[in-house]
């Protein structure tokens, strides 16, 4: 049990320190669109769908079926638990006032307050992600985790670039944009140990913990990223940049299947 809680918080932290290297992203180029940065979040967003099904709800699903007797009782539990996890983070979202992104559209004369109200919004929403990888590593003997760790990590690459954006439109310099993201992105193992200490309830609410976790990363993808970057106008290139998030994802969860 140790070395899973070693292991699952390590893992968690070299995932969200990634998020730094995605911040470095602000370097390599003087000036990011609106559209470039929308199209890397939504790669993320598939990423981070076909990981929330691949990793936490199909092979909860499983679980709790295989364990209860009455299948009708099991269903109820299971679609209430992911539920749960759905709510709670938007309850959370409610009460914590925060922007969506509005990178790009005013120029100049960007909002330095949305700029803040976005990267409060995403350092928190990296809580419940750093929590499904701690639940994930508990369950080690119903997933492969490091899938999940992987997706997470790779789509913290856009979303570091994006913190680091924000922070420069927020009056920062550049180098201290990116070390923000990797400071930020430690907020993930930290969602790790709450994930890990939930598991340690003992082995029969780990399924249960990967559904709620489930839940809440379907409604950060929903609520947070998706309405966040799909633009109106060229429906087919988001739904392009997503699908191939998705894919990309499902070949890391295939191939470390076992
Ligand atoms: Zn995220």
């Amino acid at each position: 049990m140790e070395q899973t809680f070693i292991n699952g918080f390590l893992t968690a932290l070299a995932a969200g320190l990634v998020t730094g290297i995605g911040g470095l992203g602000i370097f390599l180029k003087k000036r990011y669109l609106k559209s470039e940065i929308n199209q890397l979040l939504n790669i993320a967003a598939g990423v981070m769908l076909a990981a929330s099904f691949f990793s936490l709800l199909e092979p909860s699903m499983d679980a709790i079926v295989r364990k209860g007797s009455d299948v009708y009782i099991s269903a109820l539990k299971y679609a209430l638990t992911v539920f749960s996890g759905v709510a709670l983070v938007w309850v959370l979202n409610m009460m914590i006032p925060h922007e969506h992104n509005e990178i790009g559209h005013h120029g100049p004369h960007f909002d330095i307050k949305k700029a803040w109200l976005f990267i409060i919004a995403i350092t928190l929403h990296k809580l419940p992600e750093g929590l499904a990888v701690g639940v994930a590593y508990g369950a080690e003997d119903l997933v492969n985790p490091l899938s999940l760790a992987i997706g997470i990590a790779a789509h913290n690459i856009p979303e570091g670039l994006t913190i680091a954006i924000s922070m420069v439109a927020a009056g920062n310099s550049k180098l201290r944009a990116a070390i923000s993201a990797g400071v930020i992105g430690l907020v993930q193992p930290l969602g790790a140990l709450v994930g890990l200490g939930l598991t340690n309830f003992g082995y029969g609410f780990i399924p249960y913990g990967m559904a709620l976790a489930g839940g809440t990363l379907l409604f950060v993808v929903i609520n947070e990223i998706l309405p966040e970057t799909y633009g109106a106008k060229d429906t087919n290139k988001s739904a392009a940049a997503v699908f191939i998030g998705f894919i990309i994802m499902t070949y890391i969860t295939m191939v470390f299947k076992d």
